[in-house]
């Protein structure tokens, strides 16, 4: 396939506008999948991905389709001047007739995967920007088309969802062009479900996206850009490459710019959608690289690869590389399982390179591992399958975020865990990592977010009326805020769904590090600190959080045979305290000379409940215990 016949793209939009129900549509029209092997959201293959609605990892597909003649009067819109980005081919109505390579590159919508979201649009020209006809314009779908114009991308506003009978194509048209400067005539109108406009969405975007480019001359230093990688057990890491200058075979000899290691390639492939080996990978192709390597490192996402023959002279601009945002400890519920642990996250590391892990030892919870997310929902998503997927019952610790501190000696320090906070007395400064807030909510709830955004520290920048087609009362608006990446972990997502009944949306990105007055405060259960329960706080708030945690935790900590005494100190100085009163009586004795299997069973039931159970001195505290940490911010 000629390189003009070529387009690179992927879609974009707010979480369950329709992405991957447009995605499916399209694998059909153009026969990429059967109709009898289509099943829906087709590209989220993870069995997680796939209950969760969301997408995680990035995904690629090559597809054919034909446009069947120029001046076709499509739904697409007047295509005309639409294109700004140099395709000599765009004019009248439509794309030129012939045949043409779609590369869709799938995109994550959850904002913890907004780096995954940058790759994919790093390796395109164009983008679908699909909003939902029933909402209209929400948090995600402003952060990542703001991102998407940072590529500098083609981008083709599409209305989904219009056979619903709620929808509101014309009013959400109106916003798009409001917020983005889209004209009327650019949107094109679809629905994901039935099909309708979606062949027409294919014209679109044969007409206004343009093809790659990139020297195609077969003598070019081949270079590409690794935007993904998975792991096999017989090829290695397979690195996901979007060419950009000449071409690779499967006879050649690969290498890796930013290493200089060379290697043999074992196969080369495009996604058809299934992995399909073909002989050559030229520029402006979406494809695969089985490369042998077996650690991620050797072939990282952002790498640029060229060719041992004729290396090219400098690699493609990669990524900024995402940091590791919240830090959570892992332990074994089973202190056996220790090395079963390790080996597992091993595996996820492999799929997953923005996922950190070392070592820990806590002296309540034994060992296990400090690991490294990009945010609370990646946390969440790493335990679930290291439960499902490799069968381990797991303790994670309350969520923290990575702390700058600047000693007193000059020194500055991460720290990621707050237990390892040194000392007041050798801390000159203590800094957070902050985050630039977006969030979009209906008028009638602006009171109600400013209240939450001021309990979490936040400062307000500036805010905008989307008024679409309708009146004041029915407007949105969309509000940004400056705000502590601590202050986001206690519940603050929960928080913001329930005052605004459901409505608004959030997204966010990282800005950087600012001092603030911070302070540890620890917990004792029993007497025992327990490191795994410390949290840093605004000096403001500390007191009262201490407070509020010592509750929180005097409700999940069950009765023992003694009473317990929980506090919280700051320092030297205990600032609550609480007591879990001990048990009356052994639980059994109620069944004493009683019916046996009714013993078993509460036996059982026990058994059952000490699986979650962790020993701090003589003490049983369960996993609940260790998250009561998120639950502070209920009060807020
Ligand atoms: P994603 O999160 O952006 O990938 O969204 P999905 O593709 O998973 O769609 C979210 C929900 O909207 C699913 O229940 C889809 O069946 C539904 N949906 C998507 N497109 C349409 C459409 O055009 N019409 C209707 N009625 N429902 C749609
Ligand atoms: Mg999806």
């Amino acid at each position: 396939m000629e390189q003009r016949n070529i387009r690179n793209f992927c879609i974009i939009a707010h979480i369950d506008h329709g992405k991957s129900t447009l995605a499916d549509r399209i694998l059909e029209i153009t026969g990429a999948v059967r109709p009898q092997d289509m099943k829906a959201q087709f590209l989220d293959q993870m069995e997680l991905e796939r209950e969760r609605g969301i997408t995680i990892k990035g995904k690629a597909v090559t597809m054919e389709h034909t446009v069947v003649g120029a001046g076709n009067d499509s739904g697409a819109g007047d295509a005309g001047d639409a294109g700004n980005a140099g395709n000599a081919t765009q004019s009248g109505a439509g794309a030129p007739a012939g045949r043409y390579q779609l590369n869709l590159i799938d995109t994550p919508g959850h904002v913890d995967f907004s780096y995954e979201v940058s790759r994919a649009l790093a390796a395109c020209e164009g983008a679908l920007l699909v909003v939902d006809a029933t909402q209209g314009v929400e948090a995600q779908t402003i952060a990542n088309t703001l991102l998407a114009l940072q590529y500098d991308l083609e981008i083709i506003p599409v209305v989904n969802k219009v056979d619903l009978p709620s929808a509101e194509p014309e009013r959400v048209a109106a916003e798009m062009a409001q917020i983005f400067g889209f004209r009327p005539d650019e949107v094109v109108y679809v629905s994901a479900k039935s099909g309708l406009g979606c062949a027409e969405l294919l014209d679109a975007i044969v007409a206004r996206v343009p093809p790659p480019s990139g020297a195609a001359a077969a003598d070019a230093p081949f270079r590409a850009l690794v935007f993904d990688s998975t792991y096999n057990t017989y090829k290695g890491i397979i690195a996901y490459v979007r060419v950009a200058d000449g071409a690779i075979a499967r006879s050649d000899r690969l290498r890796v710019m930013s290493t200089g290691k060379s290697v043999e390639i074992m196969e080369v492939g495009v996604f058809a959608p299934e992995p399909t080996p073909v002989d050559t990978l030229r520029a402006g192709q979406v494809g695969y690289v089985a490369t042998g390597f077996k650690d991620v490192q050797e072939c990282a996402v952002g790498d640029t690869l060229t060719s041992h023959a004729l290396p090219a002279a400098a690699p493609l601009p990669g990524y900024v590389e995402l940091k590791s945002m919240v830090f959570a400890g892992l332990y074994p519920a089973d202190g056996e399982d220790y090395t079963r642990l390790r080996a597992a996250l091993e595996k996820l590391r492999l799929n997953d390179a923005s996922l950190t892990v070392e070592p820990e030892t806590s002296g309540a919870l034994g060992f296990g591992y400090r690991c490294g997310f990009l945010g609370l929902v990646h946390l969440e998503i790493v335990q679930e399958r290291l439960e499902r997927e490799y069968d381990l019952d797991l303790i994670v610790t309350a969520p923290s975020v990575a702390y700058e501190v600047l000693l007193t000696n000059g020194e500055t320090l991460r720290v990621d865990n707050p237990s390892l906070l040194p000392q007041p007395n050798a801390v000159s400064e203590i800094r957070e990592p902050i985050l630039g807030v977006t969030i979009v909510t209906p008028n009638t709830f602006v009171g109600a977010v400013m209240e939450l955004m001021h309990a979490r520290r936040s400062e307000f920048r500036r805010m905008e009326y989307i008024q679409g087609l309708g009146d004041s009362e029915s407007a949105r608006v969309v509000m940004e805020y400056t705000m502590p990446l601590g202050e986001m972990l206690a519940d603050f997502y929960n928080q913001l769904k329930s005052r605004t009944q459901g409505y608004a949306s959030l997204d966010y990105t990282f800005e950087g590090y600012r001092a603030a007055p911070l302070v540890r405060v620890d917990i004792l259960v029993n007497q025992t600190p327990v490191e795994a329960l410390s949290l840093i706080s605004h000096r403001d708030t500390a007191v009262a959080q201490g407070r509020t945690l010592v509750e929180k935790l005097r409700t999940t900590i069950p009765r023992q045979m003694f009473e317990v005494p929980i506090q919280a100190a700051i320092g030297s100085r205990i600032v609550a305290r609480e007591t879990v009163r001990a048990m009356r009586k052994d639980v059994l004795s109620k069944c004493y000379g009683g019916d046996i299997t009714r013993k078993r069973k509460l036996l059982e039931k026990q058994k059952e409940g000490k699986k979650r159970m962790k020993r701090v001195g003589r003490v049983e505290v369960p996993q609940e215990a260790f998250l009561s940490l998120l639950k502070i911010g209920d009060e807020g």
